[in-house]
């Protein structure tokens, strides 16, 4: 992104962080490099292609300086992924959180790029990443940011800035270069709640193969950012289901077994900044919450919450990955193993770019579509999406996150050589 790059001294490659001291290593890339070697071993990629793959395309890595209410200057360090543009531009949010490394946000983009192969949409993948706290930033603090796509702790409002800023060096509105904006300067309607209504759609196919119903469900939801908490709403409003039994924030989380009113718990949330201590709940952590006598686990916050350590004490049936990267590869096979069905991350959560995608189509023919419509499309191409992966899943006897990794390595892998790069 031009606007990325203008002001910022940027250098082109970053030094990885060593991964952290346990038995089974959680560095995120090193984590979506082995699935794509598992899957590359099943197609018979050739070498070239796996090589190529198993690396991001281009990084920068920027130090920019950002003027601090007091006064004061604060240089932030950000990092810009483009995982692979064979199938079309790169496309990906960008975070701010304080723990943020390259190694994560080089995940993210590789996870970006099978994701919008996944629901064949045209485009490719790329992360960006701030190393921040925006709950000590202010908001004429973090307007120095810019931003193509929202993710973790992102809103509409900075990326209407970032709109603003490109257009103003670009001298001519350009809503198409940034997705997730608000409704009234080009953002799609639709786009809010999107990541929750594709994993929802996700979870109701589930119940189909699966032949469970989904109305009488218990289930727990970790991580109340925006798509916890659309997933409360659309998992009740899509699906009827109505025993939401514990949801969780960063401060912890809250039990009930007859079941939680999710609209109180937003109320609660709304008003103290978390569902801790929300009347009617009894309180539990979120290690706990992921270790439920659940039947349907939604993990909607941050990457490696299930590891090879708590997988053998999680007693869902289904996960649906709302968040990026919630198990490891480790807890993966324990869950295999146990017979859980896993509707991985970057199918789960793809109606998110899904909806950027139209948000994008719509900006570039400036034809804005009704709700309804964003909604049946959103619907139609994650219920396809879902049973090709399933499909595949049937026809290799293998989980649905290897049959996911095997539809989109295998969508990548075409784009390349069709581009002769390989
Ligand atoms: N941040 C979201 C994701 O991880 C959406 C990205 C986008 O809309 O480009 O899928």
């Amino acid at each position: 992104m031009g606007f990325f790059l203008s002001s910022l001294h940027f250098s082109a490659r970053c030094v990885s962080k060593p991964p952290p001291m346990t038995t089974e290593n959680l560095n995120p890339f090193a984590m979506a490099q082995a699935q794509l070697d598992e899957a590359a071993a099943i197609l018979g990629l050739d070498k070239a292609t796996h090589a190529m793959l198993r690396e991001p395309m281009r990084e920068i890595r920027v130090h920019f300086p950002v003027k601090m209410d007091n006064g004061s200057v604060r240089v932030f360090q950000g990092f810009r992924v483009q995982y692979n543009d064979a199938r079309g531009p790169t496309k990906g949010g960008i975070r701010f959180h304080p723990e943020e490394t390259i190694d994560t946000v080089r995940a993210l983009a590789a996870w970006m790029t099978w994701k919008t192969a996944v629901v064949n949409i045209p485009l490719g993948g790329g992360k960006g990443g701030v190393i921040c706290n925006p709950k000590e930033l202010s908001t004429s603090e973090i307007e120095e940011q810019d931003v193509p796509a929202p993710d973790v702790y992102m809103t509409p409002q900075i990326m209407a800035w970032m709109m603003d800023e490109y257009s103003t060096m670009m001298g001519h509105n350009e809503p198409g270069v940034i997705t997730g904006k608000p409704v009234p300067l080009g953002g799609s309607l639709g786009r809010a709640d999107a990541t929750a209504r594709g994993g929802v759609i996700t979870i109701r196919e589930a119940a189909k193969v699966l032949n469970f119903n989904a109305p009488e469900a218990t289930y727990a939801i970790q991580g109340f950012g925006n798509a916890g908490q659309h997933a409360a709403r659309l998992m009740r409003e899509l699906l009827g289901a109505r025993r939401l039994l514990a949801v969780s924030d960063s401060r912890g989380g809250i039990y009930n077994a007859d079941g939680l009113d999710w609209q109180a718990v937003l109320a609660h949330k709304e008003e103290t900044g978390s569902v801790v201590s929300c009347p009617g709940a009894q309180a539990i952590t979120n290690e706990a919450l992921l270790e439920l006598p659940v039947q349907i686990l939604i993990p909607s916050a941050l990457e490696n919450v299930i590891t090879g350590a708590n997988a053998p004490r999680v007693q869902a049936k289904v996960i649906a990955e709302l968040a990026n990267g919630p198990s490891t590869p480790e807890a993966d096979v324990t869950l295999r193993k146990k017979g859980v069905f896993t509707i991985p991350d970057f199918l789960c959560n793809a109606g998110g770019v899904t909806v950027s995608y139209f948000e994008m189509v719509q900006n570039q023919t400036n034809d804005y579509w009704e709700e309804s419509d964003v909604v049946a499309r959103l619907d139609r191409k994650m219920t396809q999406s879902f049973h090709d992966v399933y499909r595949v899943r049937e026809a290799q006897k293998t989980s649905m996150s290897t049959a996911a990794y095997l539809v989109a390595v295998q969508r990548v892998a075409e784009a390349m050589k069709l581009r002769g790069w390989v």
